[in-house]
């Protein structure tokens, strides 16, 4: 741990004398949201009065368990559970979510089983560019984002030279449309997950040009809704995944500036849960624990803005929300005692959830990296994870080694047909 390590010694929130204040109140007027409300934040204080109860014999709890969660996370590698096999177009997901989870647990993995991913991998790719979900299967954004994130979490020479980054231009060229948003797969309709997965995986592996975003940060701008947060597309609710891939795709183009920051600002704080501590996806839904990257990841994004906007008024310590609030409802409420995490109290654990409730858990235990970060660990310092990085959420060394690999080759040229108008009498 670095210098400015701090261990945060209070008291866990929950224990506090007036915790349950903090409660949902109906106003006595009963609704079927309300209800699921309340039946949420009844499983959570039965969680609560588990830790209060191993708190007074173990004062280092509650206790990240690591080694449960490797378990899990290792046997998803070996075999796709039967109940999972819907999930076959999904097998490069599945990589990503499990390599991420074993990386922020600061697990090795073994060259074997690089070797083994790495052929997968490479099985998943089209010849036409980009990755399906699974071998054979057609090209689609989101695998890519998936295969290309797990080959950099590998760092090594191998795994980044199955990227046919030629051919990766022209299938995120293909996918893209005159309006300036991407399909995510052909023929089908454009989305904010689609531009996030293009602009990220071009960023990472130094295909970026001009062709690529044209038209593209005024299309995200107009997905910013009189809520704050972010839709699908123009016109659809705010949504914590979609806020999260439209923030992180304007900060990849560097035009924060085209949305409403302030609105996008208090939208964001108000989705975290006062009983819970964890984050919801949309306004008057439950607490969910993906949220607490989808949400929570995007705080170190708006830190930046703001403080390049604001400068010293900026806080030096903390994100701009309660970080260990949802370090305690992710590390009391969603862990399952044989390893994995889950959505919500009652809830099966997948790896998904087990992916973003870990990724969130890094966010909340580290503000801002380097000569600066502050580390503030709820529970015990071998809760610690490692740091991700906010805009890729990949291991903050596997995207500094990958943007290192890829900037050093030279950016494939754009074909004729795609190049701007002005490039092309050049
Ligand atoms: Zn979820």
């Amino acid at each position: 741990m670095d210098e400015f390590c701090e261990n945060l010694t209070e008291k866990l929130r929950c224990l506090s004398s007036d915790f349950d204040e903090q409660r949902y109140d109906d106003d006595d007027f009963e609704t079927a949201t309300s209800a699921e409300q309340i039946e949420v934040e009844d499983s959570v204080q039965k969680c609560i009065q588990v830790i209060k109860n191993i708190v007074e014999i173990d004062p280092k709890c509650p206790t990240l368990l690591r080694e449960k969660h490797l378990q899990f996370l290792k046997k998803g590698l070996n075999v796709l559970p039967t109940t999972l096999q819907v999930l076959d177009a999904s097998r490069a997901w599945l990589i990503y979510w499990i390599l991420h989870s074993i990386q922020l647990l600061d697990e090795p993995i073994t060259e074997e089983l690089k070797t083994h991913i790495i052929g997968f991998l490479r099985s998943c790719q089209h010849p036409d560019g980009g990755f399906g979900g699974g071998p054979g299967q057609d090209a689609h954004l989101a695998p890519t984002y998936a295969s290309v994130s797990a080959l950099c979490i590998l760092r090594t020479n191998e795994a980044y030279a199955v990227i046919d980054r030629e051919k990766l231009l022209q299938f995120l060229l293909r996918m893209k449309k005159p309006d300036g948003s991407f399909t995510l797969h052909k023929g089908s309709e454009s989305d904010i997950r689609g531009v996030y997965c293009a602009l990220s995986v071009a960023k990472l592996t130094n295909i970026w040009c001009p062709e690529l975003i044209k038209g593209t940060a005024h299309w995200v701008s107009r997905c910013q809704t009189y809520e704050g947060g972010f839709g699908g597309v123009p016109y659809m609710e705010a949504h914590g995944g979609y806020t999260f891939c439209g923030f992180a795709s304007l900060v990849l183009m560097g035009q924060e500036n085209l949305i409403n920051i302030n609105n996008l600002l208090r939208w964001l704080v108000h989705r975290q849960m006062k009983y819970e501590g964890g984050f919801q996806g949309r306004t008057n839904k439950l607490v969910d624990s993906c949220y607490s990257f989808w949400q929570g990841g995007t705080f170190p994004l708006m830190h930046r803005v703001l403080c390049l906007m604001e400068n010293e008024t900026m806080s030096t310590d903390n994100w701009l929300f309660n970080q260990g609030a949802l370090q305690e409802y992710l590390l009391v409420n969603c862990q399952t005692p044989h390893g994995g995490l889950i959505d919500k109290p009652g809830k099966n654990k997948d790896y998904y959830h087990t992916c973003y409730a870990l990724s969130g858990l890094s966010i909340a235990q580290h503000f801002a990296s380097g000569h600066i970060g502050k580390i503030r660990v709820v529970g015990n310092e071998e809760n610690e994870l490692c740091p991700t990085h906010p805009v890729y959420n990949l291991c903050v060394q596997s995207a500094l080694e990958a943007v290192e690999y890829f900037k050093n080759l030279p950016v494939p040229s754009v074909p004729s047909e795609y190049q701007n108008d002005s490039n092309k009498n050049v």
